[in-house]
C-alpha cells in the first residue's frame, strides 16, 4: 500500500514531523510514502510559506532544497526499514504561476509533482473562512466553469505528474450550492481528460473527502468520465495534515477505483510513473 498526497509541520495547515509519519508509515504497514508538502506562489496571497521547526519563511528554491535534504534524511535512516519514501510537492496551480514555477523547481530532484486547484480569483474555495466571499459572488454553474478551466491551464501547463482532488470545490461547495454543485461541465471534463492521457498525468483518488464530507474526491461522476476518454494512470493519497491520518482509507480508496475499472496505481520516482497492479 502507498499513500502519494502527505503534509508535513513543513506545510503552514499541518503538523508532524518527518519521522514520525515515517514512523507511522512504518506501523501500518506501508510500503511507500510521498511527502507533497504545500507549494503557494500567487503574490496576490499571503499563503507562500514553507515552515521549519515552527517558524514559517517565505518559498523560496532554497527553502525546497533545504526540505529536500530533511527527506533524503529520512530516507537513510530508513534504508533497511522496507519503508520507501519519496520527495513530492503539491503546488496549488493558478494561471501565470509558471515562470515563478521554474525558478523554484527546475532542477530540483523531485520524484512527483501534484497539481491542485486551491483558489479562484485569488480566493481560496476549499477554506472555511474564505470560500464564501467567492461563493457569494458566483452561481454554481459559473464557478464550475471557472473551476474546470482553471484545471485545464494546469494540465496543458504540463509541469505536473497528478491532478489532486479534482473536485475539491464541493468540500464546502454541497453546503452552498446544495445540489446544484453535482453538475458536471462534460465537455471541459472530457477535454481535460484527454489532456492528461496525452501528455501522462494521473488522476488522483484523495481519501480525505470521505472525512469531511464522506465522498471520496472525485466522486463518482465525476470520474466515470476519466474512463471514457481512455485514462487508466491514477495516484491515491489520504492528504494527511496529521499523522493519524496518514494512509486512512488508501484500501477503500483502491476497490473505489477498481469499482471503475481502474487495474493499476502509480508510483513515481524521479517524475516517472511506475505502474503498480491492484
Ligand atoms: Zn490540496
Ligand atoms: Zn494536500
Amino acid at each position: 500500500m502507498i499513500d502519494y498526497h502527505i503534509h508535513t509541520n513543513h506545510s503552514i495547515d499541518a503538523e508532524g514531523k518527518l519521522e514520525e509519519y515515517c514512523k507511522r508509515a512504518l506501523s501500518i504497514g506501508l510500503e511507500e510514502i510521498c511527502f507533497t508538502n504545500h507549494c503557494e506562489l500567487d503574490p496576490a496571497r499571503d499563503d507562500s510559506y514553507i515552515c521549519f521547526n515552527g517558524r514559517r519563511e517565505k518559498f523560496t528554491r532554497q527553502g525546497l532544497l533545504r526540505l529536500q535534504d530533511e527527506i533524503l534524511e529520512q530516507k537513510r535512516e530508513n534504508r533497511n526499514s522496507g519503508l520507501s519514501i519519496k520527495f513530492g510537492i503539491e503546488i496549488g496551480y493558478y494561471k501565470g504561476i509558471e515562470p515563478r514555477l521554474h525558478e523554484i523547481i527546475d532542477g530540483v530532484e523531485l520524484d512527483f509533482v501534484l497539481g491542485s486547484i486551491h483558489c479562484l480569483d485569488h480566493i481560496c474555495i476549499d477554506s472555511s473562512r474564505e470560500h464564501t466571499t467567492y461563493f457569494s459572488k458566483h452561481s454554481a454553474h459559473t464557478m464550475l466553469v471557472n473551476y474546470f478551466q482553471t484545471v485545464e491551464d494546469l494540465v496543458k501547463s504540463n509541469f505536473f505528474n497528478a491532478v489532486g482532488h479534482l473536485d475539491v470545490y464541493k468540500k464546502y461547495g454541497i453546503a452552498y450550492y446544495k445540489d446544484d454543485i453535482d453538475e458536471v461541465i462534460v465537455e471541459s471534463l472530457q477535454r481535460i481528460y484527454r489532456m492528461m492521457v496525452e501528455q501522462n498525468i494521473a488522476l488522483e483518488i484523495n481519501t480525505a473527502g470521505l472525512r469531511r464530507i464522506d465522498q471520496f474526491y472525485p466522486s463518482s461522476m465525476i470520474v466515470k468520465y476519466a474512463r471514457e476518454q481512455g485514462l487508466d494512470m491514477i495516484t491515491i493519497g489520504s492528504d494527511a495534515h496529521r499523522v493519524e491520518d496518514l494512509g486512512k482509507d488508501i484500501a477503500k480508496g483502491l476497490e473505489y477505483a477498481k469499482s471503475f475499472g481502474f487495474d493499476a496505481v502509480y508510483r513515481f520516482n524521479k517524475k516517472q510513473p511506475i505502474r503498480v497492479k491492484i
